[in-house]
């Protein structure tokens, strides 16, 4: 019997509304339809805006793009699309590069990255999180080729099924949530802890932290209500695409900085 989730978890899970419908939230949701709005959705607060936009930051964005979506992600998340080399720029761990590495090696098939909206932007706290602290690379990795969990862990259902009250989007700062598993291409003997919580430090507490059995993952195989992918590649077009190029120079006009690199391939 797994312990991932007590009965009344289980039971939350299944009186939840589903996400992606229409809520009765008295918070405005983040609009974001095309480059025109990004002043207003995403707007450069001072401090950042005294900061050089240089070094690690700068060849972190000129690694991303960042796609608009319409549909169920609208006002919700953005779509990263992080090159290649995106690991290295940052400095992750030595082992996260080389899971990269591998990972492009065997052409493992990335999955969408879906990041919260709100603090989405290459100026927003994600980037700057990222940036600070390296184990929040290794969680990106684990969002990008992680399994998506039958169930979301404790803290991805907590944030998801209190969003609509407490007036943010859902299970932030990724969508949906995913772990290396047992017997995976990219698991070992144990699960990880999910991409959420590694990314909020907070990994060692994640639900999914070091469950030894796949059968954890389907702690809920009896659950017949609807958990859907919620948002995914049809439900969620892609409406525009931010450059890398656009999002140097929009960076550039409102800081202070050195000429930008170059790069091709996206994940
Ligand atoms: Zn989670
Ligand atoms: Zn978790």
């Amino acid at each position: 019997m797994s312990k991932l989730l007590s009965k009344p978890e289980e039971k939350k899970i299944r009186e939840r509304v589903p996400f992606g419908q229409p809520d009765s939230s008295p918070f405005p949701a983040l609009v974001l339809d095309g480059p025109d709005d990004v002043k207003d959705v995403w707007p450069m607060k001072e401090d950042v805006r005294a900061m050089e936009f240089s070094g690690a930051w700068r060849s972190a964005v000129g690694a991303l793009a960042i796609d608009i979506l319409g549909g169920k992600a609208r006002g919700k998340y953005v779509r990263w699309r992080i090159q290649k080399h995106f690991f290295t720029t940052v400095s992750a761990w030595r082992e996260t590069v080389r899971w990269a590495k591998e990972a492009e090696t065997k052409n493992f098939q990335a999955r969408p990255l879906l990041v919260e909206l709100s603090e989405g932007a290459p100026w927003g706290n994600y980037v700057f999180q990222i940036l600070r602290d390296k184990r929040r690379a290794s969680a990106l990795f684990i969002q990008l080729f992680g399994t998506q969990n039958a169930v979301p862990c404790r803290r991805c259902e907590r944030m998801m099924r209190e969003a609509h009250l407490k007036g943010y989007t859902g299970m932030y700062p990724f969508f949906p949530c995913r772990s290396f598993i047992p017997g995976s291409a990219l698991g070992g003997n144990k699960s990880s802890a999910c991409a959420c919580c590694s990314f909020n430090l907070t990994g060692h507490k994640c639900s999914f932290h070091n469950a030894d059995s796949a059968a954890g993952y389907l702690v809920a195989s009896d659950f017949t209500g609807s958990l859907p992918e919620d948002i995914n590649d049809d439900n969620s077009p892609m409406v525009a695409r931010l450059s890398p190029e656009f999002l140097i120079s929009y960076i550039e006009e409102r800081t202070s900085g050195a000429p930008a690199s170059g790069g091709q391939e996206y994940w």
